[in-house]
C-alpha cells in the first residue's frame, strides 16, 4: 500500500477526500463560502444555483449536467436542460465548482475564493474526485509552453487512477483470483 499522508480534517486537504471524514463540514464550509462570495460580488445565489451547489456537495464526485437536471426537475425547478446548464455555468464562472472535462461533469470546489490551480485526481473505481495543489505542475506546463512560444489559454490537469480504498479492493480481488479453485 502506498504511504498516505494523514488527513488533517481540513476540507482543503485533498487527503481527506479519499478517507472517511466529516463531510457535512466540507459541504457547510463550501456553501457558506459561496454565500459570502456571492454577496461580496453583488451576485445572487438564487434557489436553483444554491440547490445545484448543494447537489454537487453531497459527495466528492463529479456529476453530469443531466444527473443534476434530473435532481432539479424532481424537485420542481424545471425540466429544461438550460435550467441545469445556467446554474452550473454560474457556479463554474464564480469558482464554486469545476468542470471535469475528462468526465464531462462537474464537481464542487472546496477552496472557492482562494486562488488555486488544482490538479484533479479522479478515481475510476468510485468516481471520487479530489483537488490536489497543482501550482508546481501548472508552473512547469507554462514554462514548457513558453519555451516553444505557446500561450496557454486554459489547462485542465486531470489524472485518472485508483483511490486508496479502490486500490485495496483491487488488491483483495486479485488475491482471490490467485487462490486455487
Ligand atoms: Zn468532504
Ligand atoms: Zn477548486
Ligand atoms: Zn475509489
Amino acid at each position: 500500500m502506498p504511504k498516505i499522508p494523514a488527513p488533517s480534517g481540513d476540507p482543503a486537504d485533498p487527503g481527506i477526500v479519499f478517507h472517511r471524514h466529516d463531510h457535512a463540514h466540507c459541504a457547510e464550509d463550501a456553501l457558506s463560502r459561496a454565500e459570502t462570495l456571492s454577496d461580496q460580488r453583488g451576485l445572487r445565489l438564487t434557489p436553483v444555483r444554491r440547490r445545484t451547489l448543494e447537489i454537487l456537495l453531497e459527495e466528492h464526485r463529479a456529476l453530469g449536467a443531466y444527473e443534476v437536471l434530473d435532481r432539479l426537475a424532481a424537485e420542481g425547478f424545471g425540466k429544461q436542460p438550460p435550467v441545469a446548464y445556467r446554474a452550473l455555468d454560474f457556479l463554474v464562472d464564480q469558482g464554486f465548482a469545476h468542470r471535469i472535462r475528462r468526465l464531462n461533469a462537474f464537481t464542487a470546489c472546496v477552496h472557492s475564493g482562494e486562488p488555486h490551480s488544482p490538479v484533479f485526481l479522479i478515481c475510476s473505481g468510485c468516481n471520487t474526485v479530489a483537488e490536489a495543489p497543482g501550482a508546481e505542475v501548472h508552473g512547469a506546463l507554462v514554462g514548457a509552453a513558453q519555451e516553444v512560444g505557446f500561450a496557454i489559454r486554459r489547462a485542465n490537469i486531470e489524472a485518472v487512477g485508483l483511490c486508496p480504498a479502490c486500490q485495496a479492493d483491487e488488491g483483495a480481488a486479485s488475491a482471490d483470483e490467485t487462490t486455487p479453485a
